[in-house]
């Protein structure tokens, strides 16, 4: 059950709610998110909710027996539109592309992939700075001085920044230069990361764990959105099965059950989904023919040179391809939505 506060609601108000939920054994936890004051309750499923909406400083009650309770469909129908500024929204009924480098790798590099992103009708541009890499021995990124490089070229352009966050300490420095702060696939369940990032007022976009279910990804952002964020967008990436034909198995069943139990926005990440360049097309059209609210794909002037993630990442001329591609089977996708 979801108790929605009145912002205004006094301390005697809230405490007569508390006494009265105690005495339905219930427990309520507040929750104050930039968006909204609400209590979020646990106990018993068979409450009648007249029982407590009489109490002064309620604004609306809402029963969701989800064990995810904020990011489930049943507390908000309406979809979630994750607004970055400059008219860029997410989840608002338009189909969205990101694309970049898997790593940010230099000047020269971030201007070759803003000027293809921007021919092209692309205004969100991802890239790593710092990376996780399996092996330690591997390139892990350009570090801060590569965002602040990154976002100095990409302000003057109008391109908005999706970037992933490793740690806790790196929240702060990373602040003003980022638009989304990705979660990554090896930090879904990093439970205090996604705490602080409740308690930042820009977007974040969590990527679904490697060997982690829809119902774990749920909650993931319930720990945002309870701590505070509503800013949240879900990414399907691909998960760890017995297969061995591709890098991961990209779980496109997740698209069409997380669009009907949460209202934040899906995205799908063909690249590290499938991680074979060749196949990222196919699996970027059935993205959109299954629902998702955006793709994210990894771009390199030189795919074959790229610092990380080559095997997987598109020309330019093969994404110019794509998002005409993409474009197209989103109208298609529309006409039928509208057909039936
Ligand atoms: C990435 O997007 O560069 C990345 C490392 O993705 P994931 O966390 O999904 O592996
Ligand atoms: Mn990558």
């Amino acid at each position: 059950m979801i108790i929605q506060l009145d912002p205004a609601i006094s301390e005697e108000a809230k405490a007569k709610i508390t006494d009265t939920l105690g005495q339905l054994k219930f427990k309520g936890t507040e929750v104050k998110t930039q968006m909204g004051d609400y209590l979020v309750c646990i106990g018993k499923t068979n409450i009648d909710i007249r029982q407590l909406g009489f109490l002064p400083g309620i604004i609306d009650i809402h029963k969701v027996s989800d064990d995810y309770k904020l990011v489930s469909r049943k507390w908000k129908v309406n979809s979630t539109k994750i607004d970055l500024g400059d008219g860029v929204v997410i989840g608002d009924g338009s189909f969205s592309i990101m694309a970049g480098p898997c790593s940010i790798e230099g000047e020269e590099n971030v201007r070759a992939t803003i000027k293809h992103l921007k021919e092209n009708g692309v205004n969100i541009m991802r890239g790593g700075v710092f990376k996780p890499r399996s092996s330690p021995y591997s390139f892990r990124g350009m570090g801060i001085d590569g965002l602040k490089m990154w976002y100095n070229i990409a302000r003057e352009e109008g391109i908005k920044i999706v970037t992933e966050v490793m740690q806790v300490s790196q929240i702060e420095e990373m602040y003003p230069y980022v638009d989304v702060f990705q979660v990554g696939a090896r930090n879904t369940q990093n439970f205090n990361l996604l705490d602080e990032l409740g308690k930042v007022d820009k977007a974040v976009m969590i990527k679904r764990g490697i060997s982690g279910t829809i119902e774990e990804l749920l909650y993931s952002a319930e720990y945002v959105f309870s701590g505070g964020n509503e800013k949240l967008i879900l990414c399907e990436r691909g998960i760890r099965t017995y297969e061995k034909a591709s890098r991961n198995t990209l779980d496109l069943n997740a698209v069409p059950i997380l669009k009907d139990k949460t209202h934040l926005p899906v995205v799908v990440d063909p690249s590290h989904g499938i991680g074979i360049r060749d196949y990222v097309d196919s699996m970027s059209l059935a993205a959109v023919m299954a629902g998702a609210d955006g793709v994210i794909f990894e771009i390199h002037p030189l795919p074959e040179k790229a610092a990380s993630d080559g095997q997987q990442t598109l020309d330019f001329q093969q994404s110019a391809a794509l998002i005409r591609k993409m474009k197209k089977t989103y109208t298609l996708r529309e006409e039928f939505e509208m057909a039936v």
